[in-house]
């Protein structure tokens, strides 16, 4: 379902604790929480603890949808009989931010498309309600070069735009109608002032870039795939531990692997799987000792590979929402912009945004 401006509605803030109460009849309720100094999307059994004012979480929503950890399957060898196990329950997950919504998209490219979709993450997603809420960025931030600064209408039900006093509520989906005419009550129409301060917040958001250290992504595939032997690899590569951090963050990397665990009598064997990082040594090894990302230089330019040429080849876009965990997180201090500003042989002297006159921009 589109946008519909003419469904949207405004929440007064002092209705949210309602509102947060009330959404649980549709699901568990998972929310961003103060852990320490840093934020995290975790099960709420107060929404008093719920923050609507973070810039990002360590970990992204997709922790509930995909997860980090999962079992697939129960067998038994000697019967040769599988059972599956998997069974979502409802959840609505509140306070994602517009880049993350955009990454559950992605996933929902991944995994949904043509005629066979993972019935697995079909099923987690059916279950999943998910509302939006505005953001303000910080200097990790560049979803306005991802084009993921807000939300576009496939992946969400409800998202919520900090007008000051009131949320101005918009309804993505059938379920996140359901869920305004659930709570009517707390709700109320919009003003002509709230329509104008609505469109006043939206249009000023890409300012709040102006500053920052944020790419220029036009035609970035072109660019990654001209410098494959390019040596910003390798001395971008040399300060990197192949930690893994930078996927296991990203709201859009899936790459799993997997294991069956036998139970102690051997009757029962339990398919597991988990999210593993095409940044770890083993992480291409095949039988034989074979390893098709030989070296740590080679890894690091499969991830951009894979976000900047792979996904557009396969899904259309980019496989990078500009959420910054990635660069924040990174025990090396490697940001991401830099990276793709040096391949595109722009200077530190570069204006953030600015188009550059070379093959890399034309
Ligand atoms: S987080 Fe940084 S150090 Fe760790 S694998 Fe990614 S780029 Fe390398
Ligand atoms: S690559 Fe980095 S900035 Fe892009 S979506 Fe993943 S974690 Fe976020």
């Amino acid at each position: 379902m589109n946008f519909q401006l003419e469904k949207a509605k405004i929440l007064p803030k002092e209705n949210l604790s309602q509102f947060l109460e009330g959404v649980r009849q549709f699901g568990r309720l998972i929310a961003p929480v103060k852990k320490k100094e840093k934020y995290i999307f975790s099960e709420i059994d107060d929404v008093s603890k719920v923050e609507t004012d973070y810039v990002r979480t360590i970990l992204p929503p997709k922790k509930f949808i995909l997860g980090y950890l999962r079992e697939r399957f129960e067998y038994s060898p000697e019967r040769m009989e599988f059972v599956e196990n998997f069974k979502p329950q409802p959840q609505v997950i509140f306070g994602v931010h517009s880049c993350d919504l955009h990454g559950i998209a992605i996933l929902d490219a991944v995994y949904l498309k043509g005629d066979n979709p993972d019935p697995r993450y079909l099923a987690a997603r059916k279950e999943t309600t998910l509302i939006g809420i505005s953001c303000v960025p910080d200097d990790d931030c560049f979803c306005i070069s991802t084009g993921t600064a807000f939300p576009d209408g496939t992946s969400w039900d409800l998202f919520f735009t900090d007008i000051g006093d009131s949320y101005f509520v918009s309804i993505g989906s059938v379920k996140g109608d359901e869920i305004i005419h659930s709570l009517e009550s707390i709700f109320r129409e919009i003003s002509k002032k709230e329509l104008s301060l609505y469109k006043r917040v939206t249009a000023e958001k890409k300012h709040l870039f102006k500053d920052k250290n944020i790419p220029d992504l036009e035609r970035i595939t072109q660019v990654i795939e001209l410098e494959y032997d390019s040596e910003i690899w390798e001395e971008e590569a040399e300060r990197c531990f192949s930690c893994g951090t930078c996927t296991n963050t990203c709201p859009t990397c899936f790459c799993y692997t997997s294991v069956d665990m036998p139970s102690i009598d051997g009757k029962v064997v339990t398919r597991i799987e988990f999210i593993t990082s095409c940044q770890y040594p083993y992480y291409s090894l095949v039988a034989g000792g074979h390893r098709f990302h030989e070296n740590i230089k080679e890894r690091f330019r499969n991830r951009y590979y894979h976000k900047f040429v792979g996904y557009p080849y396969q899904i259309e876009r980019f496989g990078c929402v500009g959420c910054g965990r990635c660069q924040h997180e990174c025990p090396a201090g490697i940001r991401i912009v830099d990276t793709l500003k040096k391949l595109r042989g722009a200077g530190d002297e570069e204006e953030p945004g600015k188009v550059t006159n070379d093959i890399h921009s034309a």
